[in-house]
C-alpha cells in the first residue's frame, strides 16, 4: 500500500525505509525490505506502507523535520524487549518525551539523547507504568557525564503534576542532600518544576514547536481521570499521542490529518473471554483504532502501548493478528510499533527507521 495524502498542498507518503545508522543524514538511503523484527516473534511491524527508497537528509531535529522515536512501547507487563510507554518527539533542537515509563531513560541513552538536554516531559496520567521511569530520567540527568543539566526538571500534564513533583522531590531530598553537601549538585539544578493545565489547549510553544493538550476516556466511569493525549506540531509536520484511551471523539478531533497517530491497542488471543472485558473497556482494541484511523486518515498510524497478554498467565496475542483484526476497518498505512523504532517526518514523507540506536 502507498498510502499518500495531501496537506497543506503537499502529498506526504508514508514509507518503510530498513536502513543503517551510516546513512542516516547523510543523503539518499539505500532500498530495502523489511524482514525481520526484533520483538518475540518474526513479523514484519509495518503494514500497508510501502517499501522503497527515500531521501533523507538534514541532521536530526534540523530544518522542518520532526523525528518520533518510541522509546517504550510495552503495557505494564516486564518485559525485556517492550519497555514502559514513552515517546520521544525531536523537532528544532527540542527533546520532548511523552510519558516516562519503565526504561525510559535508557532506550533515551541508547537513542542517544543526553539525558541532560530533555527540554520536558509530559505525562498522559497517573497510572504506574507511564511514571515510573521518572526519577530515573530527572536524578540520573544531573550526572555531568550524562547530560549535566542546567537548570530544573520540566514536567508537564493535567491535574496532578504538582502533587507528583511535591512527591518526587521529598522523596529524593535524601539523594539531593548528599549530593550537594558533596558537592555534586546545585540543589535549584536538582528541582523538578511542574506545569500544571486543565481542560484542552495548548501546553507548551517554543520555538516553533507547539504542544497540545487534550482529555481521553481511559474508562467508561471517569474514575481514571485526568487521563489525556497529545498533538505536537512543527512547521507542517504532525504526530498525536492517544494516551490510555478507549475509542474517543478527541482523537478523532485532534487526529484528524495528522502526520503520524500513535494510539494504544489491547488485545488477546480470545477477545470474549470474560476476565479480559475489564482490559477491553480500558482500552481500544483493534478494529475500534482501525475505524479511527480511517475516519483521521493519518499519513502513518502505528501502534504503541501494546496490551496484548501477560505470559504465562494470558498468552500473547500475535502481531499478525493485531493487524488483521486492524485490517477489518482500515486499509491505509499502519505500523505495528517496537521499541526505539523512529519515524522521519519531512516535507514529503514518513520515513520508519526500525531500530534507531546510537548507543548500545
Ligand atoms: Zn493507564
Ligand atoms: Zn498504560
Amino acid at each position: 500500500m502507498n498510502a499518500t495524502r495531501t496537506s497543506g498542498g503537499r502529498r506526504r507518503q508514508g514509507l518503510v525505509v530498513l536502513t543503517s545508522l551510516a546513512v542516516l543524514g547523510a543523503g539518499t538511503v539505500g532500498i530495502g525490505a523489511l524482514t525481520s523484527s526484533r520483538d518475540d516473534e518474526p513479523v514484519s511491524p509495518t503494514a500497508g506502507g510501502t517499501t522503497d527508497a527515500a531521501a533523507v537528509t538534514g541532521a536530526p531535529g534540523t530544518g522542518d523535520r520532526m523525528e518520533v522515536t518510541l522509546l517504550g512501547t510495552g503495557s505494564p507487563v516486564p518485559s525485556a524487549t517492550r519497555f514502559g510507554h514513552s515517546t520521544l518527539v525531536q523537532a528544532n533542537g527540542l527533546n520532548l518525551v511523552f510519558d516516562a515509563g519503565r526504561g525510559a531513560t535508557i532506550r533515551l541513552n541508547q537513542r542517544g539523547v543526553p539525558l541532560g538536554e530533555v527540554d520536558g516531559v509530559f505525562l498522559t496520567h497517573f497510572h504506574s507504568d507511564h511514571i515510573n521511569g521518572l526519577s530515573d530520567l530527572w536524578m540520573t540527568g544531573f550526572i555531568p557525564a550524562l547530560g549535566g543539566r542546567q537548570g530544573g526538571f520540566h514536567l508537564y500534564g493535567p491535574k496532578g503534576v504538582e502533587h507528583l513533583a511535591e512527591g518526587l522531590m521529598s522523596t529524593y531530598d535524601l539523594d539531593v542532600s548528599v549530593r550537594e553537601a558533596d558537592g555534586e549538585v546545585d540543589r535549584e539544578t536538582t528541582a523538578v518544576v511542574p506545569h500544571e493545565f486543565d481542560g484542552d489547549g495548548i501546553v507548551f510553544e517554543q520555538d516553533g514547536v507547539t504542544v497540545t493538550m487534550f482529555e481521553v476516556e481511559h474508562d467508561a466511569n471517569g474514575a481514571i481521570k485526568p487521563a489525556v493525549g497529545y498533538r505536537v506540531d512543527y512547521g507542517e509536520s504532525s504526530v498525536l499521542i492517544s494516551g490510555d484511551t478507549r475509542p474517543t471523539g478527541n482523537v478523532i478531533k485532534y487526529g484528524t490529518d495528522v502526520d503520524l497517530l500513535l494510539h494504544e491497542v489491547a488485545d488477546f488471543p480470545d477477545p470474549t473471554l470474560p476476565v479480559l472485558q475489564t482490559v477491553y473497556s480500558h482500552h481500544t482494541n483493534p478494529q475500534q483504532a482501525g475505524e479511527i484511523f480511517a475516519q483521521t486518515k493519518p499519513a502513518m498510524a502505528a501502534y504503541t502501548h501494546i496490551v496484548r497478554g501477560a505470559p504465562p498467565q494470558i498468552p500473547n496475542v500475535p502481531l499478525t493478528t493485531i493487524v488483521e483484526r486492524t485490517r477489518e476497518s482500515y486499509d491505509g498505512p499502519l505500523t505495528v510499533g517496537e521499541d526505539l523504532m523512529t519515524f522521519l517526518i519531512d516535507d514529503t514523507t514518513i520515513s520508519v527507521v526500525p531500530h534507531y540506536a546510537e548507543n548500545e
